[in-house]
């Protein structure tokens, strides 16, 4: 699986809709979300992706809101979850 494979199960958003009224809603992706599915991969996930030395970017694919972390701010998730 890859790391967006992960985040789409995890971060429960509607990634797919065919309902053309779920657009008079406004999304429900924030940033705090998407730290909460961060988190939820896990201590090591999250250590994997810092050793890679990237910035990741997360697109939510509902409203295309594009959230980049930096590794600073991965870091700084992994510390809070400790
Ligand atoms: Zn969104």
């Amino acid at each position: 699986m890859t790391l967006e494979d992960i985040l789409k199960k995890t971060v429960g958003l509607p990634l797919d809709f065919t309902d053309r009224k779920e657009v008079l809603y406004s999304c429900p992706c924030s940033r705090e979300r998407i730290i909460r599915a961060i988190v939820a991969l896990g201590e090591k996930e999250i250590k994997d992706i810092i050793e890679k030395g990237e910035e990741i970017e997360i697109q939510c694919e509902f409203c295309k809101n594009l959230f980049i972390f930096s590794l600073e701010e991965l870091r700084s998730i992994l510390e809070n979850m400790r």
